[in-house]
């Protein structure tokens, strides 16, 4: 009986006849997908981009070299250098450096970082052509914070959404 009701499926296309009547239900609804890259998706504020470090409004960088994000972070992704600068003897990062094949994007850096100094920007349409170019150097990660700082305090301000 069973072999019989296979084959009378098979022989009629039911399960065909199925599948079609599934893509006929949705052919004319609303499309879930987006036709990327000419159209995006919604992107939160506390989207987790790309890594940038910012500067206070009169241009001076923020970090202070704590390395509380080198601590923080769970890959050891950060690598920080420090010493005392000498213009005026503060404590600066020599050497600052992410290391994007390591990170996991947790976001841990930025919640640890006392000054707003290291954030994550919502840039993520990025690749990397040359080996060594995964290594997100201090005047990469300043510049990316210059270009996109607008964008990075308005995100962070009080009143922003879901903040
Ligand atoms: S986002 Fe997480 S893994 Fe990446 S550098 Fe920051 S703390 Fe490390
Ligand atoms: S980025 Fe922030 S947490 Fe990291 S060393 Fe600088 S001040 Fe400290």
């Amino acid at each position: 009986m069973r072999k019989l009701k296979h084959y009378f499926k098979s022989f009629f296309l039911i399960e065909l006849c199925k599948g079609l009547m599934v893509t006929g239900r949705y052919l004319f609804k609303p499309k879930f997908t987006i036709r990327y890259p000419e159209e995006k998706t919604p992107q939160s504020p506390r989207f987790r981009g790309l890594h940038a470090l910012r500067r206070y409004p009169n241009g001076e960088e923020r970090c202070i070299a704590c390395k509380l994000c080198e601590a923080t972070c769970p890959a050891l992704a950060i690598t920080i250098e420090a010493g005392p600068r000498e213009a005026d003897g503060s404590r600066r990062t020599t050497k600052y450096e992410i290391d994007l094949f390591k990170c996991i994007f947790c976001g841990f850096c930025e919640e640890s970082c006392p000054v707003d100094s290291i954030v994550e920007t919502r840039v993520f349409e990025y690749a990397f052509e040359k080996r060594g170019e995964n290594i997100m150097t201090k005047a990469k990660l300043l510049a990316i914070g210059d270009k996109y700082e607008a964008q990075i305090a308005a995100d962070r301000a009080e009143d922003a959404p879901y903040r």
